[in-house]
């Protein structure tokens, strides 16, 4: 039998998922055995003009990682898209944007203004920031030119699998490999590797009445080892995350940050994670639950944290 080509691809993403692929354990051998990395600049050398002179759909598989960022990033998501007969949004940026995708917070001036200029531990007096191209005496460099807008990965081509997570656990990954090994796909678009229902129905933690005077951060409080995180005012995205990953932070004590992305038949994760804090406020009084809603730093990230490029606003406008 003809060994499967695969090739992987980091896009606007912290590499993370690149080393989780690395969780599929001892199976790395039996991936070995049945296919070969064609493309995966971060784990074999390879060049860009390497993939472009293969021919359409000549790669069995495509894990690509990351958000759409910059031209860089959409140009090889469209050159593997056309090389690759499976193409996968793997891990939590590539399907939804994820933290890369909190840039939309802000445009592409703002963002270089903050990181290469205003930033207290820069040291910049002549303000000089990235260009897409600059001429050095031996000849023209250039760099892709960076976007406003963070977009994940189906915006810009069309995605056979999702696969959430930040990062996707090694069993997701194997699920992923031998559905395409074994030719068993799912539906197109289906999102391979965890569950439909919402978090909360597969975590352990003693579930009673929601009712919240007081949110807290993680450093605030010592909470209670078995009842719902939620119950004892830390944020948890259970109700509107879903399930997968076996809950795994609310069982060693940390509120689920929604990395699985929403469950089936949640259109915005962030509105849904709202709506569900808002209905366990406990007063009736205006002042009171301003008072209690003060309590939520940084509204954006802990709402949308993975979800904001795409979800229904996408992005914070700027005027
Ligand atoms: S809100 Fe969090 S801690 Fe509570 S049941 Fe859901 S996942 Fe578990
Ligand atoms: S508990 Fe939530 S944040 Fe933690 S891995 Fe699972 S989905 Fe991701």
């Amino acid at each position: 039998m003809a060994k499967l080509k695969v090739a992987g691809y980091w896009a606007s993403s912290c590499g993370g998922c690149e080393i989780a692929t690395l969780e599929i354990g001892a199976n790395i051998v039996k991936l070995a055995e049945l296919a070969d990395i064609v493309f995966w600049p971060c784990i074999v050398d390879g060049k860009y003009k390497d993939v472009e002179a293969m021919t359409d759909g000549e790669i069995d598989l495509c894990l690509f990682n990351g958000a759409i960022q910059n031209e860089e990033n959409e140009h090889q998501a469209k050159v593997l898209r056309a090389k690759s007969k499976v193409m996968v949004a793997y891990g939590s940026c590539s399907y939804e944007g994820c933290i890369p995708g909190l840039a939309n917070v802000a445009n592409q001036e703002q963002i270089f203004d903050r990181v290469f200029v205003s930033c207290p531990s820069v040291d910049n007096p002549d303000k000089v920031i990235p260009q897409t191209s600059y001429q050095a005496p031996e000849g023209e460099l250039t760099l892709p030119k960076i976007y406003d807008t963070v977009r994940p990965l189906a915006a810009v081509i069309d995605v056979d699998y999702f696969v959430p997570g930040c990062p996707p656990t090694g069993e997701q990954t194997w699920a992923v490999l031998e559905a395409v090994v074994t030719g068993n796909l799912p539906a197109k678009g289906s999102i391979v590797g965890a569950g439909t229902r919402a978090l909360c129905d597969e975590c352990k933690r003693n579930k009673e009445e929601k009712k919240v005077k007081k949110f807290y951060r993680t450093h605030q409080i010592m909470p209670d080892p078995d009842r719902c995180l939620l119950e004892q005012g830390l944020l948890c995205a259970g109700l509107a995350t879903r399930e997968g990953c076996g809950a795994l932070c609310p069982a060693a004590g940390m509120p689920c940050t929604g990395c699985y992305g929403p469950p089936d038949g949640v259109v915005d994760q962030g509105a849904k994670f709202m709506s569900a804090v808002a209905s366990i406020v406990d007063s009736n009084d205006p002042a009171e639950i301003a008072v209690i809603l003060d309590d939520i730093k940084d509204p954006i990230g802990t709402f949308y944290r993975y979800s904001l490029p795409s979800s229904i606003l996408r992005r914070v406008q700027i005027k």
